[in-house]
């Protein structure tokens, strides 16, 4: 539901002072209201316990914090924990807590939505199959990665900010299809007084919008770009992903050879193997031929079945078979460990209001 009130949320600190200031308040008051926020992830004004309880009130009146409950959840075996958030419109969208590591000290990356639902339509993907709702807005980018860190926090009885590591754009949507918020959300993850985490930290994936990769190429920051390839040829590439209908290979290579001239960063190539459909000799030796002048690394992901969509995942000797290929190819080739994928919380298995699977 749209809501009259100002959203502190995503604020940066000058804005946060500028909009104390424009309520008849002291600056300071915002550096007060912004750690509560990133560090606590508290969004009632009447937690935030330093303020006068005159201000806490005024500020219930006019301003909102939204960051999203988490209304169910489940943990895989391997740790891995999916969320299902809530947004203010009670629009509902998924997002993944991966542990790194193991024991106490364990960090996490977290898997991100930048849009309910997805319009490139990927024909394997549930996301992508379960249509486009809508954009998210900034806040909402950086209000899952709080929402989700406040819950972990609580079951893990933590109290370390740094939980969280790790950002991947690799949720629901196209990241560059909303590049606007996705870059405001980025710029705030990296602030050091919000979430303060390293730009070599953040992976933004695309499966391959031109026009945001050059842009991206343009903001002169130090991120990892991820492209799901899936096909090395235009014809197999235009059934798996239709967005390659408007950017051939061709414009694709060509917009990363300028991601990396700018940037000077490796780019990885994600590779989601689906039994008969891309992982013949013939797709290794095209691979070989159009990855190799790009001294790139290659992620091959063994399909997570989505029921209904009509795609298996091969057998563990046609995945190796494959992976060798590339390796003798000379490609700089990893394997992805699947996590979650028990819960369904792995790569393309996360959808818009799919709640029926969380078991309480
Ligand atoms: N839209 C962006 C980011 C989100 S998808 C993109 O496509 O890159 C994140 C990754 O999951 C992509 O590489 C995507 O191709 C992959 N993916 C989608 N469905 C999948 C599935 N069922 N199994 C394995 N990976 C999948
Ligand atoms: Fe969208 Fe990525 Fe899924 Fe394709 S794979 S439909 S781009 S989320």
């Amino acid at each position: 539901m749209a809501s009259n009130k100002d959203e502190l949320l995503g604020k940066d600190l000058e804005e946060l002072e500028n909009y104390m200031i424009s309520i008849g308040q002291a600056a300071f008051r915002a550096r007060q209201i912004f750690k509560w926020i990133y560090t606590k992830e508290v969004n009632s004004f009447y937690d935030m316990s330093d303020l006068p309880r005159e201000l806490r009130k005024k500020l219930d009146a006019i301003a909102q914090i939204s960051i999203p409950r988490v209304l169910k959840q489940r943990v895989s075996n391997d740790g891995t924990r999916k969320y299902l958030l809530e947004l203010r419109d009670k629009k509902r969208i998924e997002g993944v807590l991966i542990p790194q590591g193991s024991g106490k000290d364990s960090r996490y990356t977290i898997c991100v939505s930048t849009q309910v639902g997805c319009p490139v339509g990927c024909s394997f993907c549930a996301t992508g199959q379960s249509g486009f709702q809508r954009n998210l807005d900034y806040y909402e980018i950086i209000g899952q990665i709080l929402g989700s860190r406040r819950e972990l926090k609580r079951k893990l009885k933590s109290n370390e900010e740094n939980i969280i590591s790790n950002v991947v754009y690799m949720g629901m949507g196209e990241p560059l299809l909303n590049y606007d918020e996705m870059i405001k959300s980025i710029y705030m993850l990296n602030h050091p007084k919000a979430l303060g985490i390293g730009q070599r930290h953040i992976t933004v994936s695309t499966a391959g919008e031109v026009k945001g990769i050059k842009r991206l190429a343009n903001e002169g920051m130090q991120l990892t770009l991820a492209v799901s390839l899936h096909a090395c040829d235009d014809i197999l590439r235009n059934h798996l992903v239709p967005l390659n209908r408007k950017y051939p290979l061709s414009a694709l290579i060509e917009a990363i050879e300028y991601y990396i001239s700018v940037t000077n960063r490796r780019v990885t190539f994600e590779y989601v193997l689906m039994d008969e459909v891309n992982i013949s000799k013939q797709d290794a030796q095209n691979m070989i031929r159009l990855l190799k002048p790009l001294l790139a690394n290659v992620n091959l992901i063994p399909y997570n079945e989505v029921a209904g969509l009509g795609y298996t995942k091969p057998s563990w000797p046609k995945i190796q078979q494959f992976f060798g290929w590339l390796a003798e190819g000379g490609l700089n080739v990893t394997l992805r460990e699947e996590k979650g994928s028990d819960i369904m919380a792995a790569c393309g298995q996360l959808r818009a209001g799919y709640s029926n699977i969380y078991r309480n």
